[in-house]
């Protein structure tokens, strides 16, 4: 199951894996995308592909979209909780409180609930995998960063803590922690749609929602006894979330 399949990182993750013969389950809010994917996967990779659209925010919607899964659908193996966002780019003293409100409830509690949601199964049958989207935002904040960086430490802290609680139950909990990436509409949805402040990849080269998506086939295809913690990545041409080379 990944959350956040109708665009970016989720998308490329639900295309990989389709492509190497694993059920995907793709979810978000847009449900004409999803059915024109799980098309594309069928057709593409002879793909099984469950879309399942629901409002990560919501603590009923992910419950009742969960239960309308039967039979192998509902036991979720892999659980990547991808769903997320950046609003605004504001100091502390002028953000939005709207924008605050969205990106706590989706990158935290969203990611909070489909664990609840997901993990007792994961218990019960003694395996799983659940890999959270953190990024390098977690690691280090920057000017105007503030609540996004915050929601991104608390991944990073939620996902060490998630590790503790289910490590001896057979589930392994890992993260993956890019930098920017290209081929998503995390700009274009940071502002608005505002495409004119949405170039922020311009002058070089960042990475590609591939190159997550390939970052989190390796850790989940480890041998059972091997749980990869984190996997950070940036551009080459990036040294820090502030530091980038862009002479082209
Ligand atoms: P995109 O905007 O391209 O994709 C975000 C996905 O999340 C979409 O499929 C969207 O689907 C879904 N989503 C957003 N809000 C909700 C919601 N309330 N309920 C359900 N689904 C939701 O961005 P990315 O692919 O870049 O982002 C994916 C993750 O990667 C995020 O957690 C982001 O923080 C992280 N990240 C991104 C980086 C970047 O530079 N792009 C860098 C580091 C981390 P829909 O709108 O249909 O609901």
């Amino acid at each position: 199951m990944i959350t956040g399949a109708t665009s970016g990182i989720g998308k490329a993750t639900a295309s990989l894996f389709a492509e190497k013969g694993y059920r995907v389950i793709i979810t978000g809010r847009r449900r004409e995308r999803l059915d024109l994917f799980r098309s594309q996967l069928t057709e593409q990779f002879e793909a099984e592909v469950m879309p399942l659209t629901f409002d990560v925010r919501s603590e009923q919607e992910c419950e009742a979209a969960l239960h309308q899964l039967s039979g192998q659908w509902a036991e979720i193996d892999i659980l990547i909780n991808n769903a997320g966002k950046a609003k605004g780019l504001a100091p502390v003293h002028e953000g939005e409180l709207r924008h605050w409100e969205e990106m706590i409830d989706t990158n935290l509690k969203g990611l909070l609930y489909m664990t609840r949601l997901v993990a007792p199964g994961m218990v019960a049958r003694g395996t799983g995998h659940i890999i959270n989207v953190c990024s390098t935002a977690g690691k280090e904040a920057y000017p105007n960063g503030n609540v996004y960086n915050a929601t991104k430490f608390g991944v990073d802290g939620l996902t060490k803590a998630m590790r503790m609680d289910l490590h001896k139950h057979g589930v392994r909990v890992g993260m993956v922690s890019p930098a920017h990436v290209e081929e998503t509409e995390f700009a274009l949805v940071r502002f608005d749609g505002d495409e004119s402040r949405a170039r922020i990849y311009e002058d070089f080269k960042p990475l590609a929602s591939h190159d997550v998506a390939e970052s989190i086939y390796f850790i989940v295809n480890q041998p059972a006894h091997v749980n990869i913690l984190d996997v950070v990545l940036q551009g080459t041409q990036q040294a820090s979330s502030t530091i980038i080379d862009r002479s082209g």
